[in-house]
């Protein structure tokens, strides 16, 4: 199925083979599976592929660079619910907000000045709240960007009630691509949660857990993700790959 000539036809069989992947693994964990978003990573793919994926009824997908996402979403039905997952720098925030009124979710918020200019810059466009993920590294690697555990809470703290234009939603985590580590860094995350959810006095429920890529989402769900980003399982690998 991989592949960078996979054809539109390949991408919504895909598209349905990765819906039924979830459900399944929501059973094992003994969840409904529509209570699992998937996010359709497509970083890197042209305009006509993610159109395939709209078509056969996805509407939510994921762009790792403001760039990209501000070239593309202008291009596509104004009904896709868009997830920004890459580094965000202050600078772009702005272009971001402009080009993309359905962006949805920042799920990569990892520190307080990032939250406070997307606070202001949501205010001063006008649009509704923003939803955002507090992104934790947990696997410790320097390459990744993420609070650390230890400064989620206080981080989480911050956009709940220090960013009135931001809805604070849950936390987000990329697992280190090693399976061995892979169900303590998605432990980590969830236990971020209960800490989370303590001391902020919310439901975990409210607090979203984003975990699992197309290695590693069917166990992520396992151990209680609400929420999956899958780019190459959908679309193909990725021709050029960037650097996150
Ligand atoms: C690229 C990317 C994904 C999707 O990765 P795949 O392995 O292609 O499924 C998920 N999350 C983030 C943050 C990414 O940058």
């Amino acid at each position: 199925m991989e592949g960078p000539a996979m054809e539109g036809a390949a991408v919504s069989t895909a598209l349905r083979s990765v819906l039924c992947r979830i459900q399944q693994a929501s059973e094992r964990s003994g969840r409904p599976s529509d209570r699992i978003n998937l996010v359709a990573v497509s970083k890197t793919k042209p305009i006509s592929l993610i159109q395939q994926v709209y078509d056969a009824g996805h509407r939510c997908f994921g762009e790792n660079y403001v760039q990209e996402l501000v070239e593309k979403a202008p291009q596509l039905p104004a009904d896709i619910e868009w997830h920004f997952i890459g580094r965000l720098q202050s600078n772009k925030v702005k272009s971001l907000l402009a080009a993309v009124p359905n962006l949805d979710m920042v799920e990569s918020v990892d520190n307080e000045k990032i939250a406070n200019h997307l606070d202001c810059m949501v205010a001063s466009i006008g649009r509704r709240p923003l939803k955002v993920l507090v992104q934790v590294n947990t696997s410790g690697e320097e390459s990744k960007s993420g609070v650390n555990p230890s400064g989620c809470v206080e981080l989480a703290k911050h956009v709940r009630l220090g960013c009135p234009n931001l809805e604070f939603s849950g936390l987000m985590t990329i697992g280190m691509l090693d399976y061995s580590s892979t169900p303590e860094n998605f432990k980590t995350l969830s236990n971020c949660r209960i800490e989370v959810c303590n001391a902020l006095g919310i439901a975990e429920d409210q607090c979203e857990l984003s975990m699992g890529m197309s290695a590693d989402f069917e166990q992520a769900i396992e151990m209680g993700s609400t929420n999956v980003r899958i780019g190459s399982t959908i679309f193909g690998a990725r021709e050029y790959p960037k650097k996150e």
